[in-house]
């Protein structure tokens, strides 16, 4: 629109091109809030391992890594619901993702599984419903004891209800693409389980404006996966993998946006 008004000022001549000089730069389009959000803390220790290790741990350092590699591309802001090892409630977290306007909000997790030879990533985005038992008991362990904690909002006036009925439904539409760049960049390089992009009831995905998805890096009740997991060399590839992800889905958008 910017070079359209450029070229119509050079056509008319010396004093348009002349107003246009004086009017103020267009304010640069800021970049996109990305809210990071490392699992657990404080008393709530998370999945714990076989040799007892917490996955409140591993989620911190995956968080502040990952910061570091959002701000190094320069494309995007990074803001975090925890970046020490403090226990946030989950509606806290939901509400900061909010309160920042963010543009996407990440939750890094690693999951526990029934058998121990089970092991991969897997991406969570919000459902009502379930995809199988195992992502419901998964949301129901993620949530802990602020599943219930959450009051129902009051019905609000109909108009207020479409908009945000469109609201939650181009927020879902926007996190199922999220999972599916986070898959397809780590497809090869990091190990997955079997249907890796899921969804289940998860508390902290509930913002209806940020699209939203839950990573679980990995499974602390696999052996491999653990050793994995706590070696930086290694968790930084899968978050080199993760910011791919990030990039797609950004440039993705942008080109949704210029095809509608
Ligand atoms: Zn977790």
């Amino acid at each position: 629109m910017r070079r359209a008004f450029g070229g119509a000022a050079l056509a008319l001549g010396g004093p348009v091109a002349l107003a246009a000089q004086a009017s103020p730069a267009p304010a640069r389009q800021e970049k996109p809030l990305i809210m990071l959000d490392p699992g657990h803390g404080g008393h709530d220790p998370g999945a714990i391992a076989l040799d007892g290790y917490y996955e409140k741990y591993i989620a911190l350092d995956a968080g502040l890594e990952l910061r570091r590699m959002l701000e190094y591309t320069g494309r995007y802001r990074v803001a975090m619901t925890r970046s020490r090892d403090v226990f946030v409630p989950l509606d806290h977290r939901v509400a900061d993702a909010m309160d920042h306007k963010a543009d996407l909000f990440l939750s890094l997790h690693c999951d526990h599984l029934p058998e121990n030879n089970l092991r991969g990533a897997s991406i969570f985005t919000l459902s009502n419903n379930a995809t199988d038992k195992l992502a419901a008991a998964l949301a129901q362990d993620e949530n802990g004891d602020d599943a219930d904690s959450r009051q129902v909002a009051s019905a609000p006036p109909q108009v207020a209800d479409i908009l945000a009925s469109l609201e939650t439904r181009a927020t879902k539409i926007s996190s199922h693409n999220l999972a599916q760049d986070l898959a397809a960049s780590f497809n090869g390089v990091v190990p997955m389980l079997p249907n890796p992009t899921r969804a289940a009831n998860f508390a902290v995905l509930r913002d209806p404006s940020t699209p939203a998805a839950l990573l679980e890096m990995g499974c602390l009740t696999n052996k491999r996966d653990e050793s994995r997991l706590r070696n930086t060399a290694e968790r930084e590839k899968l978050l080199w993998r993760v910011t791919a992800a990030i990039n797609n889905y950004f440039g993705h958008a942008a080109q949704r946006r210029m095809a509608g």
